[in-house]
């Protein structure tokens, strides 16, 4: 059999400066995507500067969704963006921070790795790092590995990162690396003036790490004149088409043509000395812009959840709904519901509006009854309902206190004690201490049976989704469960445990174990979200038809 050709990976390093949160996540894909849509391999990783070893122990407030990929890996959201735009699966080894090097070598140090010597940060964390940096690029799988080196130029703690990209930087050929810096350029509305001084020292201590940057990428709320550019250029030491702006888009998957037409893939590929003279093919993803650009109808869906304030903390689930919306031609407007807020005495004001709900994922008690009253309440008015992981769970429990009759069930992750435990700890959990990565994580098999509405909407009986939680439906009140009408359509046939559950007697009515939210791709919308948000507008038109007839119903 012929052996796939190897591919030599060039690196593409790309850093921030001036502030945080500028988008260099959003700068990475977009540029992968451009080349990618050259035809070119490319795939992104994240170096994390903080001492956690992943961040699935962090609040959500502290750091935002917490993304899983296939293998298990519990990393940053920016990994969703990766996935997002390229619609290539990423791994543990996409995302890498300062405690798993630090752990590596410790661990290293005790195995007697290094006996004799004094282990220090340079070289030993710097040789760890930039280990990690070339892992990816030596499968032989890639023509570009981009890094996306988190934190800012100047913070103490990216120190060793930006010594290891300067050391890769030099040990590698000439063309072999390109860093681009990724800053602001203010806009003065006193002085009317964009100002160029920030980007400028931003890059004197990125070169004070002894690092050139060869593109900058520079943020800004206005067009930048050819004058400003040439300032920048010549004052930090670029040329001037590798100057690039980046002006504020409405949509971030609107970046890539931004950045095509800036040329910042042309002035890559030149500088990293690959010829390529193929058309960039972003056709379906100029139809996606368009449907998303120009929706016929609109609905609007409560997403439920407690940690609402900080809309990151729901990133996929809202990425998700812009894939499924422009699929459907349809704009979702999400209502943000503190599930704190919600009780079973204004959940009619706060949900009569609405044409489907989402319950979310989360941990622990708070918040809980308003998810199960909202809960309630979208089942007993036929409202299309969609419950993702501890949203299912808490479907569970409704149904059980509200139609079954067991008035205090409960998931023993909130009340150990309950007499119907309906959601129990898995078998495997029971003995787990730690709390880092020691969920069910990545992706598991599920089975689902035929003629339901699971089944209509995948079109197939065996999928795959990835999931990250220690507690599950227990099985023990399946038959009681089915016998009053919530039926488990999905099953992981290893360990029976149930990963769908649904309700036939209702129009839309569905909770899955797994998060579907880190599958959904712009090219590969997600079939669970596509097929909720066309029930919401099936709801939301038959609605109107109604009030249209009636116009007293208001
Ligand atoms: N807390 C629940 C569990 O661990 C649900 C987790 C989640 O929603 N991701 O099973």
């Amino acid at each position: 059999m012929a052996s796939k050709a190897q591919k030599t990976a060039k690196y593409i390093f790309v850093t921030g400066g001036v502030t945080s949160s500028l988008g260099k996540g959003i700068i990475a894909s977009s540029l992968a995507k451009l080349l990618q849509a050259r035809g070119l391999s490319v795939t992104i990783q994240k170096f994390d500067p903080y001492l956690n070893i992943d961040p699935g122990t962090m609040n959500p407030y502290e750091h935002g969704e917490c993304y899983v990929t296939d293998d298990g890996a519990e990393t940053d959201l920016d990994l969703g963006h990766y996935e997002r735009f390229l619609n290539v699966r990423t791994s543990q080894a996409n995302n890498v921070t300062t405690g798993r090097v630090y752990h590596n070598v410790i661990t290293a140090e005790r195995r007697g790795d290094f006996l004799g010597k004094t282990v220090q940060v340079i070289p030993h964390i710097t040789d760890e790092l930039k280990r990690n940096m070339l892992l990816l690029g030596q499968t032989g799988d890639y023509d570009i590995v981009i890094t996306e080196i988190g934190g800012c130029v100047g913070d103490i703690e990216s120190l060793p990162f930006l010594e290891a990209v300067r050391q890769v930087k030099f040990e590698m050929e000439e063309h072999d690396t390109l860093v681009i810096h990724l800053t602001l350029i203010p806009y003065l509305n006193s002085a009317g003036e964009l100002k160029t001084k920030p980007t400028q020292h931003s890059v004197r201590m990125l070169q004070e790490s002894g690092i050139q940057p060869d593109i900058l990428v520079c943020r800004s709320e206005h067009p930048l004149p050819y004058d400003i550019r040439k300032k920048i250029a010549l004052f930090c030491n670029v040329q001037v088409n590798s100057v690039i702006e980046a002006m504020d888009a409405d949509t971030i998957y609107a970046v890539p043509l931004l950045m095509l037409k800036e040329r910042l893939d042309q002035r890559a590929l030149y500088m990293l000395d690959i010829y390529n003279d193929k058309d960039v093919d972003l056709d379906s993803w100029k139809t996606f812009l368009s449907r998303l650009k120009n929706p016929m109808d609109s609905i609007r869906i409560g997403l439920v959840g407690k940690y609402v304030e900080l809309h990151d903390a729901y990133k996929s689930i809202v990425e998700s709904f812009i894939h499924a919306g422009a699929a459907n031609e349809c704009k979702v407007n999400i209502e943000w519901i503190h599930s704190e807020s919600l009780t079973s005495d204004n959940v009619v004001e706060k949900l009569e509006n609405l044409d489907g709900v989402l319950v979310a994922p989360g941990f622990g008690e708070r918040g809980i009854d308003g998810k199960i009253s909202a809960i309630q309440y979208v089942r007993e008015n036929n409202i299309p309902f969609f419950g993702i992981c501890l949203g299912m769970q808490m479907a569970v429990i409704e149904y059980a206190r509200n139609v079954i009759g067991w008035e205090n069930a409960h998931s023993v992750e909130m009340h150990h004690d309950t007499d119907h435990p309906v959601i129990h700890l898995m078998k495997d959990q029971k003995d787990v201490s730690n709390k880092g990565g020691t969920m069910r994580l990545g992706a598991y098999a599920c089975r689902i049976k035929k003629d339901t509405l699971a089944h209509s909407i995948y079109g197939k009986t065996n999928i795959s989704e990835r999931h990250r939680h220690r507690y599950e439906f227990n099985n023990k009140y399946l038959k009681d469960f089915e016998e009053k009408g919530l039926i488990a359509t999905g099953i992981n046939t290893e360990n029976d445990l149930v990963e769908m559950m649904e309700l036939p007697s209702h129009p839309f009515y569905i909770g899955v174990q797994f998060h579907p939210e880190l599958k959904s791709t712009v090219m590969n919308p997600h079939p669970l979200f596509v097929n909720f948000v066309r029930a919401a507008l099936t709801y939301s038109l038959e609605r109107k038809t109604v009030e249209s007839l009636n116009p007293l119903i208001h």
